[in-house]
């Protein structure tokens, strides 16, 4: 086994029996999140990370090598479901660091309550609706960057309402557009545009769209700036 820094800091390839894949450096040792595998080389703990379980981990793969996700950020996560992929953004950002999780599942907030946020202080769990930020600006203040993986439609004017309350001047945006979710007659890619057309409109600059095919079917990340 061998361990390689990735272009993006804090993220790494490891070298399992030929195969190169992607891992985080494990922030709460010993505990694994949804059965990745905990691999130790030269003194610290790595976990795979699954690009099939994973959108970031995918839009890695298919061309954002350089993720603007920086240990010591503070990260808006919108669509945190059981934490499977803010456990990565939890081992990225390090103890410095800290990730607000919103999801209005009950379930599944209980599952990231107790496999993540128990564990990890980095990250706090935060139940409320993303269409109502307001709920939650006693909690959340100025963040680096948001993250948004709602699957539901509206998900670009979502998140632009949740920028105008909390990103900073300059701060990065990051958009998992299901096609399917938002309009089941429309061509995805007429979907990928309409919401691209409305993150222009409030103000971000696109600077990178990428397919996460074969990893995720219908789906596209968009990397952005305001
Ligand atoms: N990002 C997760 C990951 O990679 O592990 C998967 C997210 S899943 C596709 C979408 C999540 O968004 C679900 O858990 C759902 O409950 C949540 N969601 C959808 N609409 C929401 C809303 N308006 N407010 C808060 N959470 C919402």
């Amino acid at each position: 086994m061998k361990v390689e820094p990735h272009a993006s800091v804090g993220i790494y390839v490891v070298t399992v029996e030929g195969r190169e894949l992607l891992a985080t450096e494990n922030l709460a040792p010993g505990i694994a999140v949804y059965g990745e595998r905990l691999l130790r080389i030269r003194g610290s703990e790595y976990r795979t990370w699954d690009p099939y379980r994973s959108k970031l981990a995918a839009s890695i793969l298919k061309g954002i090598e350089k993720i603007p996700i920086k240990p010591g950020q503070r990260v808006l996560y919108l669509g945190s479901a059981s934490g499977t992929t803010v456990s990565h953004v939890s081992d990225i950002l390090g103890a410095e660091g800290i990730v607000y999780c919103i999801d209005f599942a009950p379930r599944v907030m209980r599952d990231l309550l107790r496999n993540v946020c128990a564990h990890r202080p980095n990250a706090v769990p935060i139940l409320a609706d993303a269409r109502m930020p307001e709920r939650y600006e006693a909690i959340v203040g100025e963040v680096d960057g948001i993250y948004c993986d709602l699957a539901q439609p509206e998900q670009a004017k979502i998140l632009a309402d949740n920028a105008d309350l909390f990103l900073k001047l300059g701060g990065w945006i990051m958009l998992a557009i299901k096609a399917r979710a938002i309009d089941v007659v429309k061509h995805p890619s007429e979907v990928y545009a309409h919401e691209v057309a409305v993150l222009e409109d409030r103000r971000f600059r696109i600077q990178k769209l990428v397919d996460l095919a074969p990893y995720d079917k219908d789906h596209v990340m968009v990397l952005a700036e305001r």
